[in-house]
């Protein structure tokens, strides 16, 4: 008897639980909806343009050879004419020094002193070295000392460097912004997700001569639906290449406890029973199709082996691996 009432209280609660969060996510995704109604999007004149464009990931799900580490995480190099930059600064879930990512750039010749400029996407875990550090919004790129003093760090909500990162500080930008001739951040396209609550992501665009913008997507919590309408909003210049996270992680996830697809859980802004699926993969092809990019690479971090291939299949020659280690060269 004592077993059942226990048994029913705990039911109880569980139902008070969700019951909590779904009203939560109701108010929360109408709350996103109206921030990203209210951002006044203009196009972004005097862009300008670079030479040359190459994507190097230093971390992510899968490797070119086996002496470098991965982790579902990003962290990507990018070289527009002689600008170094760094988006996303990995996972590091083990908290090591030297992170999976400092030995990937020591193991690639990549100094963090020959860096410009940091680029963070977003404020999650796997993207700012780790659980500590989105807590106590900071990131590092080891859990031991990396100077970078005087670069500028752009980042969509307040973050600061962690402790064994002395030296620079961020910007926040949420607004549609040239960094540098040719290098934009899109802005902030705000998303209430079930778990994670508010989610402000950005992401970035290159314009390459002669081919067009070139998009650098962390994890796509905003919907590639969203990126590509910001862009076209933006700039007159077609999308020529669509790179990075897209989180699609159906059919199984990077992050499992147990039977527990946690990305899956964490990344959508529908309850778990109504979470991301098969369908929001085809729709997203779809969208992509429309734009007819050169480029397509869709990060392993946060997608299923499964999207993977429905990508690969969608986009033929067009389709593109990001391996760590395997620079993809615009
Ligand atoms: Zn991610
Ligand atoms: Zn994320």
């Amino acid at each position: 008897m004592i077993a059942l009432y226990v048994f029913l209280g705990l039911l109880a609660f569980l139902s008070l639980i969700i019951i909590k969060k779904t009203v939560e996510l109701k108010n929360g995704r109408q709350a996103a909806a109206a921030d990203r109604a209210k951002m006044k999007i203009e196009r972004l004149t005097s862009f300008g343009i670079v030479k040359n464009l190459s994507i190097l990931p230093l971390i992510d799900y899968y490797a070119e050879r086996p002496d470098l580490k991965t982790e579902p995480g990003v962290s990507y190099l990018l070289k527009a004419d002689d600008t170094l930059i760094l988006m996303d600064v990995g996972f590091n879930a083990k908290k090591e020094h030297p992170s999976p990512l400092l030995h990937n750039m020591q193991a690639m010749n990549v100094s963090p002193k020959d860096l410009d400029m940091i680029f963070i996407s977003h404020a999650h875990l796997d993207h700012l070295g780790g659980m500590k550090n989105q807590k106590e919004k900071t990131f590092s790129l080891s859990q031991g000392p990396v100077a970078l003093s005087g670069i500028p760090v752009y980042a969509p909500v307040p973050l600061s460097a962690s402790s064994w990162n002395p030296g620079p500080k961020t910007h926040v930008i949420t607004e549609p912004k040239v960094l540098k001739p040719g290098i934009a951040s899109i802005g902030v396209i705000p998303r209430f997700l079930f778990l994670m609550g508010q989610t402000l992501e950005n992401a970035l665009a290159v314009n390459v001569e002669g081919k067009g913008i070139v998009l650098i997507i962390g994890c796509g919590h905003q919907t590639i639906e969203r990126v590509i309408e910001r862009t076209l909003a933006l700039f007159d210049t077609p999308i020529y290449a669509i790179i990075g996270g897209l989180h699609f992680p159906v059919g199984g996830g990077r992050i499992m406890i147990g039977p527990v697809n946690i990305q899956r859980l964490v990344g959508s802004d529908n309850p778990p029973w109504k979470s991301i699926r098969e369908t929001d993969v085809q729709s997203a092809i779809a969208a992509i199709k429309k734009v007819k990019p050169k480029i397509v690479a869709l990060s392993p971090h946060d997608s299923s082996d499964w999207s993977l291939d429905q990508f690969r299949k969608a986009f033929g020659d067009a389709y593109v691996d990001i391996r760590v280690g395997k620079e993809i060269v615009i």
